[in-house]
């Protein structure tokens, strides 16, 4: 298992811009088709991002069991983040050491993707038989939105029934842990405007950054109180997005500092200042309400202030999605946690959004949850690194699971 980790991490699957998809697809192929499998190579031609230079080669592979039965899919995504800065190993030499597997992506998420791989290649060699089929995928851009992985196979049916009845998405949210969903994103630009003006007489034209200030003060004094008081039902760990958040992804007013190659901006009042806002919202919550409650302050500003004008954009949105905690998919993870790992399953929900949105909305499939080993915080870190204990224990936790729910037993 941690061979195979140390494998997938040393093909720098990065996204931006789409590395070595189609190599990693095809080598999870291969391994596969050498245990009978089916494979099939999917490539997401004409989506965003894929182009013949970085083609969006997606790999889902199928084995049929002994008889109808249900379908259990097993889908990890691929592509990991870029290294950046701070490693004191080879952020793809796949250093095994200390019972860990470093380097980037070991822990998000090709740890959970090799712990799936070898617990049902475990059940395979053991020799039981179980009716129905299993489902193991390796898929694309989930670090991008997932528009050329999970959603694209989604809209083809891959993940709706009867095809698939259970997916289990093995991300990094500690082995005792069942991940039921994940809280909804509202993306929001706000473009302020102005008039252009000599910077040395402010007087006559309008500042939009001036404006921008305005319009963040009032989302300080009025919005952010109102937010930090909304908690949800929802089990999202850590403990700290239990609420609705907000953050200021970017912020931009008057020209590029660089305009003339020297670090000075131009001498102007700023006529165009925008931010990106990012919202997550829970499951007490409606968008169209995550909507108004900005355009309420954005409105407020135009009557107090008679030179206030913005334009609000829209970029994207996410529902928030939670898999009811009694479904067979759940109780059999319950049930094989406690068994193996000696302690009661932990419920949580995740702060921002991965693939199940895909599954969830465009398969229209509910039983569907995050569990797989590794430490949520590791993630996109340096030094980014799985345990191979807590691979093989949730390994372990995987084929249970698979058995039960292909066999009825839960
Ligand atoms: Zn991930």
């Amino acid at each position: 298992m941690a061979a195979l980790t140390a494998e997938l991490v040393r093909m720098p699957t990065v996204n931006p811009p789409g590395e070595m998809y189609d190599a990693c697809a095809r080598y999870l192929g291969e391994r596969l088709a050498a245990r009978g499998f089916d494979v099939e190579y999917l490539r997401a031609e004409g989506a965003l991002g894929d182009r013949d230079r970085y083609p969006r080669t997606n790999v889902v592979a199928r084995i049929e069991g002994e008889g109808p039965g249900p379908c259990v899919h097993f889908n990890s995504h691929i592509d990991v983040v870029t290294a950046g800065e701070g490693w004191t190993v080879d952020p793809f030499g796949g250093d095994i050491r200390d019972g860990r597997v470093y380097g980037r992506g070991s822990c998000d998420m090709k740890g959970g993707l090799a712990a799936s791989v070898v617990a049902v290649e475990a059940l395979l060699d053991s020799g039981i038989r179980f009716p129905g089929a299993i489902e193991i995928s390796g898929t694309v851009d989930e670090e991008s939105g997932g528009y050329a992985g999970v959603g694209w196979l989604a809209a083809r049916g891959h993940f709706s029934q009867p095809r698939v009845d259970h997916v289990i998405i093995p991300e990094p949210l500690y082995k005792d842990a069942v991940c039921l969903g994940h809280r909804g994103v509202w993306w929001a630009e706000v473009e302020v405007g102005g008039r252009i003006a000599h910077g040395s007489m402010p007087f006559l034209g309008v500042s939009a950054i001036r404006g921008m200030g305005t319009f963040i003060e009032k989302l300080e004094r009025e919005l952010y109180p109102r937010l930090e008081q909304r908690r949800t039902a929802m089990p999202v760990i850590p403990d700290a997005a239990r609420q609705s958040t907000l953050n200021f992804n970017s912020l931009h007013g008057g020209l590029p500092e660089q305009a003339y190659g020297d670090g000075f901006p131009a001498a102007l009042v700023a006529d165009r200042c925008r931010i990106v806002l990012d919202r997550r919202y829970l499951m007490e919550e409606e968008e169209d309400d995550v909507r108004d409650e900005v355009i309420a302050i954005l409105e407020s500003l135009r009557r107090e202030r008679p030179d206030f004008e913005y334009e609000l954009k829209e970029l994207w949105s996410v529902p928030p999605t939670m898999t009811d905690p009694g479904v067979p998919l759940v109780r059999a993870l319950d049930r094989n946690i406690l068994d193996i790992l000696g302690q009661e399953a932990r419920h949580v929900a995740s702060p921002g959004t991965y693939d199940q949105k895909h599954v969830r909305r465009i398969g229209n499939l509910e039983n569907c949850v995050a569990y797989g080993p590794g430490i949520l915080e590791l993630a996109h870190q340096p030094d980014e690194y799985v345990g191979v204990d807590d691979m093989v224990a949730s390994a372990q936790v995987m084929a249970g699971v698979t058995l039960d729910l292909l066999q009825g037993e839960i």
